[in-house]
């Protein structure tokens, strides 16, 4: 018989789950917002040692677009984003009918790069238009340089959107991502660390931010007894069901971090004796990332594909790291500003399987075929 396919990231229940979508088919809560809404938004906001106001949204890619609109984003401004990225992260500046600016990555954290993000932002100044805002990712988990970056955009007035879509649990300097910028974006999508089935959610430090954000989700109803609207709304609320999911799976956040992190530590162990791969490692103790993905840096990208097919045959998926946005179709016309860190991480990064749910069996056969192929 065949082995079961092993996944690079599936979600995993914690048996909470179904209790709270009961009570909220029981109490008639099908809704859109509701009681278990709050409550999550009321867990999450204790999760974030620091005072911070949580609003639960339908996605991470909501999340986005509404940081975008709060933050004044309108046609024709500009919108820095870190170029290696998933999509979701620069497709909300389209919807704007806002310009990108991509920004190459350094190779130490695969995050924004700062010295690229200062010369695009002088750039950009010297062009005539002051970007309105800066998207950066901890991609897979890892923090990006929080305090060079952040320096640059306080020094320029401009606001942060953190990215932490796949980096809830990661930390910088011990302060937990996605409470790190002027306004954190979090998903709740099936592959990510927990989930909602889909979801995101806002984070910001000001009620005034939850409170607008909460009004254009909800489709920007004016304060009147019948429906008036001046503003474009969107259907953005998470759902009351959706909601008791994320109840259920703050429950086991902690311990899912804790196998994210030694599915790392396992690697580690294999990767320090194979000298032509390298795997994908914090800096140093500043950053501490949830490793929501470990991926390992290959020779060449034949040399990828090979380990790629491996995988594949032993009923394994692994995947390449994201595609640079800046070499994407949709997205190549846009400036871009850097060298080709990214272009090379993306032609030679592997993504290796790291569920939190991964067993020992699952960890011999992936092992199995890594000694294998380097041998
Ligand atoms: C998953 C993800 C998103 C979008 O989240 P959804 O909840 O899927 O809309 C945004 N940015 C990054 C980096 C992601 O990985």
């Amino acid at each position: 018989m065949e082995d079961n396919r092993i996944y690079l990231s599936l979600s995993q229940e914690s048996g909470f789950e179904a209790e709270y979508i009961q009570n909220s088919l029981k109490t008639n809560w099908i809704t859109s917002g509701g009681p278990n809404v709050n409550e999550f938004e009321n867990v999450l906001q204790d999760y974030f040692d620091k005072k911070t106001y949580v609003t639960a949204l339908n996605s991470g890619t909501s999340a986005i677009h509404l940081a975008l609109i709060v933050l004044g984003v309108e046609e024709d401004d500009e919108v820095i984003c870190q170029s290696l990225t998933f999509a979701a992260s620069a497709n909300p500046i389209l919807y704007q009918k806002a310009t990108p600016v991509f920004i190459d990555s350094e190779e130490e954290t695969w995050n924004i790069c700062p010295e690229s993000l200062e010369i695009a932002i002088k750039d950009r100044i010297r062009k005539g238009k002051k970007p309105k805002a800066i998207i950066a990712v901890h991609l897979y988990g890892m923090p990006y340089k929080v305090n060079e970056i952040h320096a640059i955009a306080d020094n320029y007035g401009i606001p942060i959107i953190e990215d932490s879509a796949e980096a809830l649990g990661s930390k910088y300097k011990g302060e937990k991502c996605g409470s790190l910028g002027s306004i954190g974006i979090l998903s709740f999508n099936g592959n990510k660390i927990i989930t909602t089935s889909s979801g995101g959610a806002l984070v910001s430090n000001y009620k005034e931010v939850k409170d607008k954000a909460i009004f254009y989700a909800t489709h920007s109803k004016d304060k009147a007894i019948h429906y008036q609207h001046s503003k474009v709304g969107y259907n953005y609320r998470m759902s009351n069901i959706c909601g008791g999911i994320g109840l259920g799976q703050m429950k086991i956040l902690e311990e899912n971090i804790t196998s994210r992190r030694s599915n790392h530590f396992f690697y580690k162990d294999i990767f320090k004796e194979i000298k032509n791969a390298e795997l994908f490692d914090n800096l140093n103790e500043d950053f501490f990332s949830n490793y929501w993905l470990n991926a390992i840096l290959l020779e060449t990208k034949e040399f990828r594909e090979k380990l790629r097919v491996a995988f594949d045959n032993a009923n394994i998926e692994s995947r390449p790291l994201w595609k640079p946005m800046h070499l994407q179709p949709l997205f190549e016309k846009y400036p871009y500003y850097g060298n080709t860190v990214s272009e090379k991480l993306f032609e030679k990064g592997l993504c290796l399987p790291s569920g939190s749910n991964l067993s020992k069996k699952d960890k011999s056969r992936i092992k199995e075929v890594i000694i294998n192929f380097f041998k």
